[in-house]
């Protein structure tokens, strides 16, 4: 682990594998820290917030920091992207392409810490008012195993930039690419305590995070039930939290859409990083009409995804993360088939693939009602179901209907219908003619059930600030308001 700028094993010298889920194989062993960790990790933070003066450096100098590293994140690309599809799982160009995204993560705040901030007000004489932004404190930030890279580039950037101090708990399945990046930081003069990579499992050493109350925020990302646990922990001291969770999004499509382009990004919407993305497009809405064309090509594109392990080259889409989520994800297409869904592809292990991989065939439920858990719950895996609905109205009311409102897509030729139906979808992030594309100046999260806050963009980086307001007599002699 990285606490106060040194790297230490657990308190009691425990240790974790890390397996890579392509094969079983044990790559790596890591601390796993304990309560012990956790509360040295907090007091290291809260010394250098208090104490250190990271809060007082300037923004340039934060900036300059997080310029360095993300130099370091690109010149170290290839190991990155291989810490990544070594635990994670994911084919390497899905791996290489979070790599620049982390990296221009760390370069858009870097950028944006010495872009000017506050508020000025013209309130009656003799005052003057005005607002400054000053960092939160210490951060707790917990992060799962989907984009082990990206999501720590999302949490750190913005937070350092506004200078804060951050205690990073990354998934007990993925630590590599976040221990390599602490290096990275540290190489890129991060002064000792302002960062810190916390070990552990979640339940212990990420409970603590939330619980503590020298730790002033919390922001996780991760599955909603853990989320709301973290809400429930966090109300010791009322620290601001905030939550990307996950969501069930309707991915839309009206009979006039680019047909190709709406087949693709179906897949896309799915597929990609074998379905493990809080924003996947798992829900396909379908316009009646387009029915039996549109599936016909799905299915035929889908059974040609090629799923193998991460690092060879021709490989599509790769294994789940581990043993126990296939499981999971098997467990929910096993309760589709007893709900009385039709798979209409997928659903096995695919032949031919080592048999302690995570591998699962991309799959299709079709015939599905509206209140099927498959269709309400989120499986994170390559687990398409499918939807019909008649005409525009019912296409907004189907999409609305679940307790999630992370994303959403329209597929249609008529741009005034696009913008009609992207209006009245209850989600933080839409698409039109397009899916996931996401960008680091633009806020990402999620209404309802799908969170709380929102990450990147300015809107990211002022979740990890404290509004002051500063009020200014311009008269300086006294109120005359009591008899002297
Ligand atoms: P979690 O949401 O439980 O894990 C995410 C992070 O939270 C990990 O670092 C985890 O640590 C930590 N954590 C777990 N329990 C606690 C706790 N009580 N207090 C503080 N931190 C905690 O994901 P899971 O791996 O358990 O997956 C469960 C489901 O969540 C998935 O099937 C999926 O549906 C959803 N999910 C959604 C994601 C998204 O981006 N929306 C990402 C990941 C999962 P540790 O790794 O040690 O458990």
């Amino acid at each position: 682990m990285y606490i106060n700028g040194e790297w230490t094993s657990a308190w009691d010298g425990g240790r974790r594998p890390v397996v890579n889920p392509a094969n079983g194989e044990v790559v790596a062993y890591v601390a796993e820290g304990t309560m012990q960790d956790a509360d040295r990790a907090i007091r290291a933070a809260r010394r250098a917030f208090d104490e250190g003066g990271w809060a007082e450096t300037t923004a340039q100098d934060r900036a300059r920091i997080l310029f360095r590293a993300a130099e370091a994140i690109e010149a170290n690309a290839a190991e990155l992207a291989a810490l990544d599809t070594l635990s994670c799982g994911k084919p390497l160009r899905e791996s290489e392409a979070d790599v620049t995204d982390a990296a221009n993560c760390f370069r858009y705040y870097a950028g944006l810490a010495t872009k000017p901030t506050g508020q000025a007000f013209d309130v009656p004489a003799p005052s003057q008012t005005f607002v400054v932004r000053e960092p939160v404190g210490v951060c707790g930030q917990i992060i799962p195993w989907n984009y082990p890279l990206l999501m720590a580039a999302w949490k750190l950037a913005p937070a350092l930039a506004a200078g804060n101090v951050c205690i990073l708990k990354p998934s007990e399945l993925t630590p590599l690419s976040a221990l390599r990046l602490a290096a990275l930081l540290e190489e890129a003069d991060i002064p000792p305590g302002v960062v810190n990579v916390l070990l552990g499992a979640g339940p212990v050493v990420g409970n603590a995070l939330a619980e503590s109350h020298l730790v002033d925020k919390v922001a996780f990302t991760g599955g909603t039930v853990t989320g709301r646990k973290i809400m429930q922990a966090a109300t010791g001291n009322l620290k601001k939290i905030s939550l990307e969770l996950g969501g069930k999004s309707p991915n839309i499509v009206f009979a006039d859409a680019d047909f190709e382009t709406a087949v693709d990004y179906a897949l896309f919407g799915i597929y990609v990083n074998t379905g493990q993305v809080c924003s996947a497009g798992s829900r396909l809405l379908l316009e009646e009409s387009l029915y039996d064309r549109f599936m016909e090509r799905l299915v035929e594109r889908a059974k040609q995804i090629r799923v193998g392990d991460g690092f060879h080259p021709d490989t599509e889409m790769g294994p789940l993360v581990s043993a126990q989520h296939l499981s999971k994800v098997q467990q929910y297409i096993a309760l589709g088939l007893e709900e009385g869904a039709r798979l209409a592809c997928g659903g096995s292990r695919p032949a031919g693939l080592p048999e302690r991989g995570n591998f699962l065939e991309p799959t299709i439920f079709v015939d599905t009602r509206p209140d099927m858990r498959i269709v309400q719950e989120e499986i994170f895996g390559p687990v398409l179901v499918v939807q019909t609905f008649k005409d525009e109205e019912d296409a907004v009311r189907l999409a609305n209907d679940t307790v999630y409102g992370l994303a959403a897509g329209v597929f249609t030729a008529d741009t005034a219908k696009a913008h009609r139906v992207i209006k009245r979808v209850r989600a933080g992030i839409t698409w039109i003619n397009t899916y996931h594309p996401t960008y680091n100046e633009a806020p990402w999260g999620g209404y309802k059930q799908s969170g709380i806050g929102r990450e990147l963009g300015t809107f990211g980086y002022e979740e990890y600030t404290e509004v002051k307001q500063i009020n200014v007599n311009l008269a300086v002699e006294p109120t005359g308001w009591y008899r002297r």
